[in-house]
């Protein structure tokens, strides 16, 4: 309070604040005062951004359903910045009881990173799973727009100008980057950002999705039967940009900048972390 006294009497204005911390260095604290859900935050790339929001201030609710390795991710963000609760995102009920545990337990919603989903089946068209297909459907697609519906609610009551980010994928830009529902999963997904955004504009709510590359998390390494190394080792070899190892953690840095307001202005877009892989034709290079 001092030091913004100080800042207000020489007019200075203040855009960010950075706590130092003797034993941490600095702090930053571009979420500072802000709630986060974070759906699939158990695991993979929902866990790495649940853990770098609340290391930037945030106060983050896990929304999964593997509720021991969800309860361990709150557990070890800590008490005071996380709590886990279950949401299977395929039930409506669950993602607006999380919603309102979230509003009663911390206060307001800022952020959704509507983040859960599902690889499915791996059939090709001519034996296309429809068992599977409508699972991947119901998490993938149906799953992100209730956590929409509900965090924009919420958002719109309170008259908070929100952030409401998505994970799609390479694979919502290119065909063959993935199996066949999911593929068209997360190009639903890409229309669903546009669509809703064109609404909730109007309410200073801003939507956005993140599109990775290959990460080694439980969703790619089960599937392939692969470990972490091994699927970075294959992202590495099919990746345009050399010398970088893609991680759960980059795809987070991402999240943060679209939950933060150093993305202020930036709403409808599909911000793509692939390192150029689905702007460049790597058939012209080889020749
Ligand atoms: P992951 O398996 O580590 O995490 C996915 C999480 O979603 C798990 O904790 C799982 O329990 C949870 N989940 C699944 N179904 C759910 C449901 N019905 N309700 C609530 N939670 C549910 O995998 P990840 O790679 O971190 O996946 C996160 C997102 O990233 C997914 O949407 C995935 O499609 C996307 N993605 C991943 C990659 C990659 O290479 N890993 C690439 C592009 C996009």
């Amino acid at each position: 309070p001092e030091l913004y006294a100080i800042a207000k009497e020489k007019g200075i204005l203040i855009e960010k604040v950075l706590i130092l911390d003797t034993e941490e260095g600095v702090v930053d604290s571009s979420l500072e005062g802000k709630v986060a859900i974070v759906t699939g935050a158990a695991s993979g790339i929902g866990e790495a951004a649940a853990r770098l929001f609340a290391e930037n201030g945030a106060l983050v609710v896990i929304a999964d359903i593997q509720d021991e390795l969800g309860h361990q991710v709150a557990a070890s963000i800590g008490p005071e910045k996380a709590s886990y609760r279950h949401c299977d995102v395929r039930d409506e009920k669950q993602v607006a009881e999380t919603v309102a545990y979230t509003l009663e337990k911390y206060g307001n919603l800022h952020v959704m990173f509507s983040n859960a989903g599902v690889l499915g089946p791996q059939s090709g068209i001519l034996e296309l799973d429809l068992e599977g297909f409508d699972n991947t459907m119901a998490t993938n697609v149906r799953g992100v727009a209730v956590t929409m519906k509900h965090a924009a609610r919420a958002m719109v009551a309170r008259k908070t100008r929100g952030s409401i980010i998505c994970t799609t994928s390479v694979a919502a830009s290119l065909g063959g980057a993935g199996p066949h529902a999911y593929t068209m999963s997360k190009h639903a997904l890409v229309g669903l950002v546009r669509s809703a955004c064109s609404e909730l504009g109007d309410y200073g709510i801003r939507v956005n999705s993140l599109s990775p590359f290959g990460v080694g998390t439980p969703l790619v390494c089960e599937a392939y039967d692969l470990e972490p190394s091994g699927v970075e080792a294959n992202s590495c070899a099919l990746a345009n940009l050399k010398g970088i190892v893609l991680k759960a953690r980059h795809i987070a840095e991402a999240a943060l900048f679209l939950a933060s307001d150093e993305s202020a202005y930036i709403s409808g877009h599909n911000l793509v972390i692939d390192g150029g892989f689905t702007v460049v034709n790597h058939t012209f290079s080889s020749l």
